[in-house]
């Protein structure tokens, strides 16, 4: 009796994989955080020293318009002041990183110090938004050999910038298109600010740097380290 069941079986599974002409079997289950898929030719925008009432809604608002997406390397102690900001980033499907907790030069901390401006901006970034950063960009720019250790004892990758529109410098905003779009390039990380003083020149640059981005034919692509 074993025997014959088995032939059944066997006859069953042979039949249905048989006909040439059926359909492909379905396509399996992607599971991927991305609405689209990632754009070949694409740059990085990323925000830092926010978030800030005044400023980050307004960059927000602009993004949401060209179908952007960024990452934002965000201040701690900003973080625990507007942490409704946080959450918005995240739930509009942003990257939000570490920035410090008050915007220290790393260099210049005892290890204990750079360990509780790090990981206090972490947990402010969890409690806001739900995701702990991977990607930790340090102040000014201010990276050593013991800055990289720490950082990567802390499970941080450090971050900086292939473009600096120096926007904090407030040159006006045909000055910030301008560096911005000169020099742009596949894979360009371009460094704006929603926070830390009156950005009001960078929201003013946004549109002009989105849509000719766009008309270049970049995408956005954003940060996880
Ligand atoms: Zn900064």
């Amino acid at each position: 009796m074993m025997i014959v069941v088995s032939a059944v079986i066997g006859t069953v599974v042979v039949v249905a994989a048989r006909p040439r002409t059926a359909p492909p079997p379905a396509a399996p289950v992607v599971v991927t955080p991305s609405k689209t898929p990632l754009p070949a030719k694409y740059v990085v925008l990323t925000f830092d020293d926010g978030p800030d009432p005044a400023y980050t809604p307004k960059v927000l608002e602009v993004l949401k318009k060209y179908d952007a997406t960024a990452t934002f390397f965000e201040v701690g102690k900003n973080v625990a002041k507007h942490p409704e900001l946080t959450k918005a980033i995240h739930a509009a499907g942003h990257s939000i990183q570490n920035h410090t907790w008050a915007h220290q030069d790393l260099r210049h901390q005892t290890a204990s110090a750079f360990r509780q401006q790090v990981q206090s901006t972490d947990e402010a970034i969890r409690a806001a938004g739900g995701v702990v950063p991977t990607c930790l960009r340090p102040p000014y720019g201010g990276v050593s050999a013991t800055v990289r250790q720490r950082a990567k004892a802390l499970g941080k990758e450090l971050v900086l910038w292939t473009i600096d529109s120096r926007d904090w410098s407030k040159p006006g905003s045909p000055a910030i298109v301008q560096r911005v779009l000169t020099g742009v390039r596949n894979g360009s990380v371009i460094l704006l600010h929603d926070g830390g003083g009156n950005r009001s020149q960078t929201v003013a640059a946004l549109p002009q740097i989105l849509a000719t981005l766009k008309a270049q034919g970049y995408g956005f692509r954003t940060l996880t380290c």
